[in-house]
């Protein structure tokens, strides 16, 4: 592993990126910020709100060059005031991370059927809708840039999983998302890709009821017999953020120990 990141650790030299959703170490967005910044990247790290901004404001200490930022993007005007904080600093951008979601943990389990209005208005507008918004925000700044726009689904976009309700509604609204942005935005020079993770243990999971047993049937299930971690999740990011992916748009990449190709 030592030596990949070796390997890596100029490749992004030069370019900038925002990574909107780290909480805390587990979070994928970490494990995002990290592939990127061993590459290079000088990050910009965004948190929802002032209890995490201590938390990000440490984490980011390990990203040199970095700065971070309150981007809570229920909030028009802090998703615009973050990226005009962001133009001036860094003057440009080459990638936006986007790993957020929000459900309320009640709409995390028992019938679907059951989802309230509000929740499932409030799973969309954070999990779904912010990737537009976020994508409009910040096109000016990564226009002639070739950049890229990563986004993190799950398999529940597509396949039923039991308790994950809402949220596989939104996350398949998120990568119909991204195929609709790529078109638009692809004429501009920038692409737009989602990395579909497998389940990983971080605060949003814990939401998700019975989510042990999810990690059990992956390990038992997936091609690999095991889970997935953060650190891989991030090395896709850093994949699809460099230039090795530059002929790729539109599509989702599925990192999860190749659980997704089996019948069951
Ligand atoms: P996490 O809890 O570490 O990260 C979720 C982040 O979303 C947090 O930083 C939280 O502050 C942020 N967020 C919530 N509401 C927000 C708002 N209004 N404005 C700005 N930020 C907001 O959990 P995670 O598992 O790392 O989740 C990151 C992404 O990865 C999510 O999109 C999640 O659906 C996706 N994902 C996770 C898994 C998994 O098993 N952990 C699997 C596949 C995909």
């Amino acid at each position: 592993m030592t030596d990949q990141r070796d390997r890596n650790s100029t490749i992004l030299e030069g370019k900038t990126g925002v990574i909107l959703g780290v909480a805390n170490k587990r979070s994928l967005a970490w494990g995002c910020a990290r592939s990127l910044a061993d590459a290079g990247m000088k990050l910009a790290l965004t948190y929802a709100n002032d209890r995490l901004g201590d938390a990000v404001r440490r984490l980011a200490e390990e990203c040199p060059g970095s700065i971070t930022l309150p981007c809570d993007v229920t909030k028009p005007d802090e998703i615009g005031e973050a990226f005009r904080t962001i133009g001036d600093e860094f003057g440009h951008l080459d990638t936006i991370v986007h790993a957020i979601a929000f459900a309320k943990r009640e709409e995390l389990q028992g019938n679907f059927f059951d989802t309230s209005k509000e929740g499932y208005m409030l799973a969309h507008e954070v999990s779904a809708y912010s990737l537009t918004a976020v994508t409009r925000a910040a096109l000016p700044l990564m226009e002639e840039r070739q950049g890229s726009i990563i986004t993190l689904s799950y398999i529940g976009a597509d396949r039923v999983v039991p308790n994950y309700n809402v949220m596989g509604i939104a996350k398949a609204a998120l990568e119909a998302s991204v195929r609709y942005l790529a078109a638009d935005v692809g004429p501009r020079g920038v692409r737009v890709n989602a990395s579909s993770a497998g389940p990983i243990r971080t605060l949003s999971a814990s939401g998700v009821r019975d989510f042990n047993t999810m990690l059990d049937q992956i390990a038992e299930k997936a091609p690999l017999r095991r889970n997935v971690t953060a650190e891989e999740v991030g090395d896709a990011c850093l994949f699809l953020a460099g230039p090795h992916s530059r002929g790729i748009t539109g599509t989702t990449l599925y990192v999860d120990a190749g659980y997704h190709v089996m019948g069951v």
